[in-house]
C-alpha cells in the first residue's frame, strides 16, 4: 500500500483541500498539472486509500473506513459501474475487517476466562430489558458467586484459583439454552443472562449449572480441591413489562444470592410470589434469609 508523506498524513489532506499534493503526483513531464477533468479521480482515490491504510495502522478504524468509502464512491463516479477491485485492495479490506472483528471481540471478552465482560453485560442488559418492555417473553438474570473462593486461593494458590475460574465458566456455559450467555461481573462473580425463557426452565437451567460445578472432578486440578457456587436468580415474567432496569435487576439477583449464601451455600435461590425458594435438593433446607433487597 502507498504511504502518505508525513506532512500530508498529519492533517487531513482531502478535507483541507491540499489538492496540489494530489496533482503533483500526476504532473506531466513539463511540470504542469493535468486538468482535473482529464485526470479523473485517480489521484484522489489513491490519496484516500493511502490515508485509510495509515489510519488503520493506528487503529483508527472508523476514519479509515470513511476514507476507503470515499475512494470507492469516487471510483463509482468515474466508471459509472461497480469498479474492478484489485486483489491487493480486496485482501487489504479483508485484513482490516478481520482485525476489526478481533478488536471488537477482545473489547467484549474477559481476558482470564474468555466469558463476556462487564461492558458487554451492561450493553446487552439494556437492550434485552428494552425488548422485554416491548415484547415481554421472560428474562432470567442470575448472579453466580463461587463459595469460599478466598480459601481456594489461600489453600491452593492464585494460579489454581485462576484455573478454577476458567473451568467454572466452561461448566456454566455448557448447558445454556440458545441466546443465553455468561459474563464476568467482577472477581469471582458471574452473571447468566437467559432471554426468552419461562420461570421453571430458568430455575432448572441455574440448578443444572450449580450441579455441574458441584459434580466436576476438581480433584484432578488439585488433590483435595472442591468447588461449589451459589446463585441468585432474578426473573422478569412474560406478559408483564419489567419495572426494573439493569441495575435494579442485578440488585434483585444479588439479594437472592445473599439468601442462597445464608442458606448454607451451594444453592440456587429464586422468588415465587412473595416467597424466596431454593431449587433442587436445597429446597429442603430451613434457613432462608429474610433480608432480600430490591423487591
Ligand atoms: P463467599 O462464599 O462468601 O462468597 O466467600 P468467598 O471467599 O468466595 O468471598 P470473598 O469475597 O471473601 O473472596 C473472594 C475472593 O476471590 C478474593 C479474591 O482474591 C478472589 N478473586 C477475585 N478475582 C480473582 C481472580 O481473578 N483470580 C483469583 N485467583 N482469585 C480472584
Ligand atoms: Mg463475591
Ligand atoms: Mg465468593
Amino acid at each position: 500500500m502507498t504511504v502518505v508523506r508525513p506532512d500530508v498524513a498529519g492533517s487531513d489532506p482531502v478535507r483541507d483541500k491540499t489538492t496540489t499534493a494530489v496533482h503533483a503526483d500526476h504532473a506531466v513531464p513539463d511540470g504542469t498539472a493535468p486538468h482535473p477533468e482529464h485526470e479523473g479521480n485517480s489521484g484522489l482515490i489513491q490519496l484516500h486509500e493511502s490515508i485509510a491504510g495509515l489510519l488503520a495502522s493506528r487503529g483508527q478504524w472508523r476514519q479509515a473506513y470513511q476514507h476507503l468509502r470515499s475512494a470507492l464512491d469516487l471510483l463509482y463516479a468515474d466508471q459509472g459501474q461497480p469498479p474492478h477491485v484489485p486483489e491487493q485492495l480486496r485482501r487489504e479490506v479483508d485484513r482490516l475487517r478481520r482485525e476489526h472483528a478481533e478488536a471488537r471481540e477482545q473489547s467484549i471478552r474477559d481476558s482470564l476466562t474468555a466469558s463476556y465482560n462487564r461492558r458487554y453485560l451492561d450493553q446487552r442488559l439494556v437492550i434485552l430489558l428494552t425488548e422485554q418492555t416491548r415484547h415481554p417473553t421472560g428474562l432470567g438474570v442470575a448472579l453466580v458467586d463461587l463459595d469460599w473462593f478466598k480459601q481456594v486461593n489461600d489453600t491452593f494458590g492464585h494460579l489454581v484459583g485462576d484455573r478454577v475460574l476458567q473451568r467454572v465458566v466452561e461448566l456454566l456455559q455448557d448447558g445454556l439454552p440458545e441466546g443465553a450467555f455468561c459474563a464476568r461481573y467482577g472477581g469471582e462473580e458471574f452473571v447468566l443472562v437467559l432471554p426468552g425463557i419461562d420461570a421453571t426452565t430458568a430455575v432448572a437451567v441455574c440448578e443444572a449449572a450449580r450441579a455441574r460445578v458441584e459434580r466436576h472432578p476438581w480433584d484432578q486440578l488439585a488433590p483435595g480441591l472442591q468447588v461449589t457456587v451459589s446463585i441468585g436468580l432474578a426473573y422478569h415474567p412474560p406478559g408483564k413489562r419489567p419495572h426494573a432496569g439493569p441495575e435494579q435487576t442485578l440488585i434483585q439477583a444479588d439479594g437472592l444470592l445473599y439468601a442462597a449464601k445464608q442458606s448454607g451455600r451451594n444453592a440456587v435461590a429464586y422468588r415465587e410470589g412473595n416467597q424466596v425458594r431454593l431449587a433442587g435438593v436445597a429446597a429442603g433446607r430451613r434457613a432462608i434469609a429474610r433480608r432480600v433487597v430490591g423487591y
